[in-house]
């Protein structure tokens, strides 16, 4: 153990060996956070805590499974197995598994997901005969998702006259009967939807006093990470769990608060010290990950905010090249430049795919970037957007699976009860909501007794209906006696989903009949990995809930080498060595929806704060003169967080003549520019931003660390309009080694020169990326 502890330094090394009590960690970016909270795991079960009484909270599920993975080399792995980690919605919906009968809920109850839960809402909007244009589902959705946050029950929401008024003002008089339906309908679908896995989690624990103290007894050390992105909501489940013992360890950083659109309390960080007694507060200041330039630039903008809590973070790594920062003209133009920069950097150092992410605002903008690679040959993967479990043919087996393990699941049967077609149309699906919302039943117990109600549906139609129940019914056979991989290939086969995709033809059809075959791989692998652990036939129920809750950074199985394009929501605690920070505009980021507010202004300069502090190495930022908005090419102007970053930080990619920006034109690599579209930006000036305000102290120590330099490192680098470079002079690469140019042409982004390498031979180099030394 203690040459794992010597791999901490002085400050980390504090939080990790105090055992009790409760303690926050507030930290930078990139300052071991996440490292403090493994160790501190690690070091809780050297000193006898029983694996079993500790509990993890991460915010991904990938996170999860790496620290287990780093605990286990430290502590072995039958030691790690048993602990509690991961998100909180995987680990209370396990617990409300267990517990589902005290709430009046089958413990198979199945997970809504988004989209079930808004297919649910647009039908009851529907259902109540409302406009649709003003009872907007996805806003409904949202809205209800926030009450559920905060604790607001149908019950409390008429109670509270504001929330009642603030909805009348909205023109949405009847939100609270759409609230009030849809909780109905969840239940009695015997469905949790995403937000219900923590409003039951703490209507469990108020209700039932003995289930705390259970749950309170066996979490005797609770551990969260991000904590400054919980919830209201998620804020009491630790508060309850952690009451008794009060072995509470939570870290994070208030500069990373990026949901409070998805109801995040900032204050449950800021307000912590007051919920517990004695909180030890621990600071961490170095950063481990990112260069000086990057720390510094990142310091620089998150100084603009206003709140936040005082916090120092320097790190002793390298200066490292400054962050470039590039204007294109199209966002073909910007995947383009960011495809040709990841091959010219892994060219010029030698780097795999996997070194690389590309970050955005919005998932819309990986269409052109995703082109763009494609093109290139450079292998990627997108995560967020539309995950593998969200395509159509995915969802359209699960739901046959679903209603297996769960028959009253009214999205699902609603999904799949005329797909494939087999003749029972909308008409009849809408009569059978009805019969089952007076009969306070299930969809599914309604077709059953047909017999006994007058539904007025014609004989050939009852006949389909009762078939596809017999159907149904088959596969609940057939699951009891196999295994899920087996279930899943009779229900394939026997709904006729299969051939239905066959029949179609279309390479689309058959990419989606190979999904469906990597799904039931997946169900395989999912069956063996369960008897690997226990002799138990791998658990449909489980797979399903697996499934529900797979965020889509779970799916990485890290194995294959890819660019990581993803949004800058989803990229948070994670690092890579060059990081592309795409659509650097005005309107996008900071996002148009989000400039109303000095509040909002600050979450959206939190993010770019976290996108910053993704780099190890290299950061680039991009941005476009004009870009397609909602079907309409639009001018666009440069982020206000470029110009927020200290100047030094930065090399513009093209400066010109009294102008900081010059459009990049790169014919050779973005073909034809129609150059009357070009606008040059007037410069910028201005005293440079101070980084941050130091102590005295902190200055210091600072200081020690950083040799003071006055800006020109000695380096003699070229940039793109060195003239100095001429054909005849002796030059060094950092890789081809010392050689002579013979040539040089080309101008601007486009100047290249060919150089005699004495060891490496010719090479035509790219001068803007080649960084040769003159000797
Ligand atoms: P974020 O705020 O982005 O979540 P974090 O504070 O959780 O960051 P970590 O991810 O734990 O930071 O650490 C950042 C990087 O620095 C990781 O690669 C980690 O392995 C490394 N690191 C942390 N502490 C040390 C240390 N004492 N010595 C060497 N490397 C370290
Ligand atoms: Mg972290």
């Amino acid at each position: 153990m203690e040459e794992y502890i010597a791999e901490l330094n002085d400050a980390q090394r504090a939080p990790v060996l105090q055992i009790d009590g409760p303690m926050i960690v507030i930290a930078g970016a990139g300052s071991g956070k996440t490292r403090v909270l493994t160790y501190r795991i690690a070091y809780l079960m050297h000193k006898g805590v029983d694996s079993f009484n500790i509990l993890s909270l991460t915010f991904t599920n990938k996170a999860a499974r790496e620290m287990k993975k780093r605990i286990a080399s430290i502590v072995g792995p039958s030691e790690a197995k048993n602990l509690w980690m991961g998100t909180f919605h995987s680990i209370f919906a396990k617990i409300l598994r267990f517990e589902a009968d005290k709430l009046g809920y089958p413990s198979n109850f199945t997970i809504y997901d988004t989209q079930d839960s808004q297919r649910l809402i647009a039908s009851i909007i529907k259902e109540m005969g409302l406009d649709k244009d003003i009872y907007k589902y996805k806003q409904v959705y949202s809205r209800i998702s926030s009450y559920k946050n905060s604790l607001i029950t149908v019950k409390a929401y008429f109670q509270n006259a504001d929330l009642v008024e603030a909805d009348a003002m909205a023109k949405r008089p009847r939100m609270g009967e759409i609230y009030e339906h849809y909780v109905d309908r969840c239940f009695k679908a015997g469905a949790m939807d995403f937000d219900d896995l923590l409003l039951k989690t703490n209507e469990l624990l108020n209700r039932f006093p003995e289930v705390l103290a259970k749950y309170q007894n066996r979490f005797r050390y609770i551990l969260v990470d991000e904590y400054q992105d919980t919830n209201h909501s998620q804020y009491l489940i630790v508060r309850a769990l952690s009451d008794k013992f009060q072995n509470i360890c939570v870290v994070g950083d208030d500069a990373q608060s990026i949901y409070a659109f998805r109801g995040a309390n900032i204050n449950n960080i800021l307000n912590f010290q007051k919920d517990y007694d004695n909180v030890q507060q621990y600071r961490l200041e170095q950063n481990y990950r990112s260069t000086k330039n990057i720390v510094e630039a990142a310091n620089s903008i998150i100084d603009k905010n206003k709140t936040k809590l005082d916090k120092v973070v320097w790190t002793a790594n390298n200066d490292g090249p400054k962050i470039i920062v590039n204007r294109l003209i199209t966002d073909g133009d910007e995947g383009r430049f960011v495809a040709s920069s990841i091959f010219e950097n892994q060219m010029q150092h030698q780097l795999g795919n996997g070194k690389f992410a590309i970050l955005y605002r919005t998932n819309a903008q990986s269409r052109a970037i995703e082109d763009a690679l494609r093109k290139r040959d450079i292998k990627y993967r997108i995560y967020g957007g539309l995950s593998f479990y969200q395509r159509k043919e995915i969802k359209d087996v699960l739901a046959y699976l679903r209603l297996v393990i769960n028959p009253k699941d009214e999205e699902a049967l609603k999904r799949v009860i005329n797909y494939p077609a087999r003749g029972i149309g909308g008409t009849t699906v809408d009569k059978l909501v009805v019969a089952a919302n007076h009969y306070d039943r299930s969809i599914f117990e309604v077709i059953e007794n047909l017999d006994r109600i007058n539904l007025k549906i014609n004989s050939g139609t009852k006949t389909r209906l009762e078939n596809f129940i017999t159907m149904i019914k088959s596969f609940q056979v057939t699951n009891e006696t196999s295994d899920a991989f087996i279930l899943a290939e009779v229900v394939a086969k026997k709904t006729g989903l299969l051939q239905e995709l066959k029949k179609d033809g279309t390479p689309e059809g058959i990419a989606r009949i190979e999904n469906i075959e990597e799904l039931l791989n997946g169900i395989r692998d999912f069956v063996e990995g369960q008897k690997e652990v226990a002799d138990v036939r791998g658990s449909l129920a489980e797979f399903l809930e697996d499934v529900a809750l797979a965020t889509d950074l779970d799916q990485d199985t890290g194995d294959d080498d890819r660019v990581a394009l993803m949004t800058i929501h989803l990229a948070k605690g994670l690092e890579f060595p060059y990081v592309y920070i795409v659509g650097m505009e005005e309107d996008l980021f900071p996002s148009g929806m989000s400039m109303n507010t000095r509040s909002e202004l600050e979450e959206e300069r939190r993010l770019f704060y976290v996108a910053l502090t993704r780099a190890e190495k290299q950061a680039y930022l991009t941005y476009t003169q004009s870009r397609y908005r909602w079907g309409k090419l639009v001018d666009a102007e440069p982020s206000r967080f470029i110009e927020e970053i200290d100047e030094q930080y930065l090399e513009y990619m093209t400066p010109v003549d009294g102008y900081r920006y010059k459009p990049l034109i790169d014919s050779d690599i973005f073909g034809e520019v129609d150059k009357s579209k070009l606008r040059l930006k007037k410069p910028v000036t201005g005293a440079p931003p101070l980084a941050h305000k130091p102590t005295e102290e902190q200055l210091r120590k600072l200081r020690k660390l950083r040799p003071v330099t006055d800006g020109t490192t000695g380096e003699n680098t070229t940039n793109l309009f060195d003239g100095d470079l001429i054909a005849g002079i002796a030059v060094e690469h950092m890789r081809f080694g010392r050689g002579k140019i013979l040539k040089i042409e080309g101008v601007g982004q486009d100047r290249k020169a060919e150089i005699l390498f004495e060891k490496g031979g010719m090479k035509k180099l790219l001068l803007r990326f080649a960084k040769l030394k003159i000797i």
